[in-house]
């Protein structure tokens, strides 16, 4: 089965882009849903954040204090890769159970943020890179989340740039407002299925 690794910067489009795939009738695996829902739900994960950020990280009921949890990353990235070599773990885990479940889907899509920066792409087959001028993305964010534009340039920092993720992916979709964006994913599922195809030969 062929997997399709799709990522993008902040309010690039790339869960817009996802949504239309998932018409199409393929499965997508969103990784930033899923590495929050397994802190909740996943108890190799919950146990190991337990012994490395404290009792105090779940309530008695088992639910995750992210109070908690946000004071100890915040501004410190060392405690933040801490957190994060407990969680991506986690979350390729939970993505290959979810591949077994799909087996039978002519390829799916595995939406992650940090597709790049965790090396989650090496286990895709391609990758797709979603790439909106930062103008959009700014004013689609604001729109979107409601945060300050101090607090969007600080996430934006913290990801790989648009020109270092574009060295690395195979397919650049330019979500731009410019250009229709649906007819540009068709054209990609197409090119999907005629490798998948070819590869069958
Ligand atoms: P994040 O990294 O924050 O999850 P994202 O890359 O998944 O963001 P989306 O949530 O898909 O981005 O898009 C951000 C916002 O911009 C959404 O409100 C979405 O509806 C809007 N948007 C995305 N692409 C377009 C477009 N081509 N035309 C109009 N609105 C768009």
């Amino acid at each position: 089965m062929l997997k399709i690794g799709i990522t993008g910067g902040i309010g690039s489009g790339k869960t817009t882009v996802c949504k239309v795939f998932e018409l199409l009738g393929i499965p997508i695996f969103y990784a930033d849903t899923v590495a929050k829902l397994i802190m909740h739900t996943d108890p190799v994960l919950k146990d190991e954040i337990l012994k490395t950020f404290g009792e105090k990280s779940y309530s008695i009921d088992g639910d995750l204090n992210r109070a908690h949890l946000s004071s100890i990353v915040f501004n410190n990235e060392t405690e933040l890769n801490k957190l994060n070599a407990l969680v991506h773990p986690a979350v390729f885990r939970a993505f290959d159970k979810w591949l077994a479940i799909h087996h039978d889907a002519p390829y799916i899509i595995k939406e992650a943020a940090l597709l790049f920066e965790t090396k989650s792409y090496t286990m895709c087959d391609l990758s797709v890179l979603v790439v909106s001028p930062e103008a959009s993305r700014v004013r689609r964010v604001i729109a979107r989340d409601g945060i300050s534009h101090d607090e969007l340039v600080l996430r934006m920092k913290s990801q790989l740039s648009d020109e270092q993720k574009m060295k690395l992916a195979d397919h650049i979709l330019f979500n731009d407002e410019s250009q229709l964006l649906i007819p540009k994913i068709l054209e990609l599922d197409q090119q999907f299925l005629k490798l998948i195809s070819d590869n069958d030969h």
